[in-house]
C-alpha cells in the first residue's frame, strides 16, 4: 500500500510503498477513503512539540474509510462499516479520566498519526473500540475534517458552557475556525469571527458570523470590546500573541478557551484582571468518541457545512507548505490512490466480521 511517511523531522515526507498492516486482536483494517490534513500533522512532521513521535511514521488523524477486515476478538465494528480514525487512537478505558467521560486526558492514550501510524495511507490499522462509526448522511469528504477540526471546536464550545445569547469570539477562521463559527451558532451565540485575511472574514460571514474583526487593522481586542466584548473567546491561531488578544477581548465572567498549540507557547496573563473580572482560562484538547458522534449527528441533520479542497496524497508536502503560508481556504483533504483489489489479502479473521 502507499503511505506518506515522515523519515526525519523537518524533511519532506516520502510517499512510499509499505506492507499492508495486519489487524491484531481488537483491531480493524480500514481502507482510507479521505484523509484530512491538520496543523498537528505538520507539527508532528517537524517534531515541534516536547513529546515527539518516532520516525519513520505515517501522520494523519482525520482518516475516514471502510472496515476491510477485523482482527480476533473484535465485536464493536464490522466489515463494510464506514469509520473515522481520530486523534484519540486508544485509551486505557480504566483510569479515572476514561471512566468519568474525559478519555482524551487518559495518560495511557495512543494518538493516531503520532504514536501509531495514521491515515496518510491507503490502509490503516486502528483499535476497533476507538474507530468511530460515520453515519449514513455524512459523506467521507465531510467526515474527514469533522474528525479533528469539527470535534475539537465543538468540544471547545461545550467546555465553555456557552448559553444562548452569549457572545463567542472565534480567533482564527481556518480549518478549525470555520467550524467553530458554525458550532457557536448551533449553541445559540452571537458570533464574532476574528482573522487577518479578508477571505477568511468573508468565509466567517458566509457561515453565519454576526460580526467580523480584521485583526490586521489595529488591536483585535479593542475591536471586539467595541462590539461589547466576548463571553467566550476560542483561540485557534497558533500564536501566543493571539491568546493575549483573546484574553483582552473578554467581558466580565468571560472564558478563554485555549485550543491552538503554538510551538513556543507562553502567554502572559494579568492576574488583577483575571481575579476582578472572574475570568476562566480553559484548555481543550480534541474531543471524545461521544463528542465526535454528536458532531456527525449535527452534520447529518444539516447544521454544519464543511469547506475543504481535495488534493492527491502525492501533494502532501506542497499541501503542508500551503497550510503554513495560509493559502488554504479552510481544510485540505487528501485523496488516496485507488486500491488494486488483489492487494488486499484478507486473513481468516476477516470472517469474524461477516
Ligand atoms: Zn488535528
Ligand atoms: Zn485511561
Amino acid at each position: 500500500m502507499q503511505a506518506a511517511v515522515v523519515h526525519a523531522f523537518g524533511q519532506p515526507l516520502i510517499v512510499d510503498e509499505r506492507p499492508l498492516p495486519d489487524p491484531g486482536p481488537g483491531q480493524v483494517l480500514v481502507r482510507i477513503e479521505a484523509s484530512g490534513l491538520c496543523h498537528t500533522d505538520i507539527h508532528a512532521a517537524h517534531g515541534d512539540w516536547p513529546v515527539r513521535p518516532t520516525p519513520p511514521f505515517v501522520p494523519g488523524h482525520e482518516g475516514v474509510g471502510i472496515v476491510e477486515a477485523v482482527g480476533p476478538d473484535v465485536t464493536e465494528r464490522r466489515v463494510g462499516e464506514r469509520v473515522a480514525l481520530p486523534w484519540l487512537g486508544h485509551a486505557c478505558g480504566a483510569c479515572r479520566y476514561c471512566i468519568d467521560g474525559r478519555e482524551t486526558l487518559c495518560e495511557q492514550q495512543q494518538n493516531t498519526g503520532y504514536s501509531i501510524d495514521g491515515a496518510f495511507a491507503q490502509f490503516a490499522v486502528a483499535d476497533a473500540e476507538y474507530a468511530v462509526p460515520v453515519p449514513a448522511g455524512v459523506d467521507p469528504w465531510d467526515a474527514a475534517p469533522l474528525t479533528c477540526a469539527g470535534v475539537t471546536t465543538y468540544k471547545a464550545l461545550k467546555v465553555a458552557h456557552v448559553v444562548p445569547a452569549e457572545t463567542v469570539a472565534v480567533f482564527g477562521v481556518g480549518g478549525l475556525g470555520h467550524l467553530a463559527v458554525q458550532y457557536a451558532r448551533v449553541f445559540g451565540a452571537d458570533v464574532i469571527g476574528v482573522d487577518v485575511e479578508p477571505e477568511k472574514l468573508r468565509l466567517a460571514r458566509d457561515l453565519g458570523a454576526d460580526h467580523t474583526v480584521d485583526a490586521s487593522s489595529g488591536d483585535a481586542a479593542a475591536q471586539v470590546q467595541e462590539l461589547g466584548g466576548a463571553d467566550v473567546a476560542v483561540v485557534l491561531a497558533a500564536s501566543a500573541a493571539v491568546f493575549e488578544q483573546a484574553f483582552a477581548s473578554l467581558k466580565r465572567g468571560g472564558r478563554l478557551v485555549c485550543v491552538a498549540l503554538p510551538a513556543d507557547g507562553t502567554m502572559s496573563v494579568p492576574i488583577f484582571d483575571t481575579v476582578l473580572k472572574g475570568i476562566s482560562i480553559i484548555g481543550s484538547i480534541v474531543g471524545t468518541r461521544q463528542d465526535l458522534a454528536e458532531v456527525f449527528a449535527l452534520h447529518a441533520a444539516g447544521r454544519t457545512r464543511v469547506v475543504s479542497v481535495r488534493r492527491p496524497l502525492a501533494d502532501v508536502n506542497d499541501a503542508m507548505a500551503d497550510v503554513l503560508a495560509g493559502r488554504v481556504p479552510a481544510r485540505i483533504v487528501f485523496e488516496l490512490p485507488a486500491v488494486e483489489r488483489e492487494a488486499v489479502v484478507l486473513g481468516p479473521d476477516e470472517r469474524v466480521g461477516r
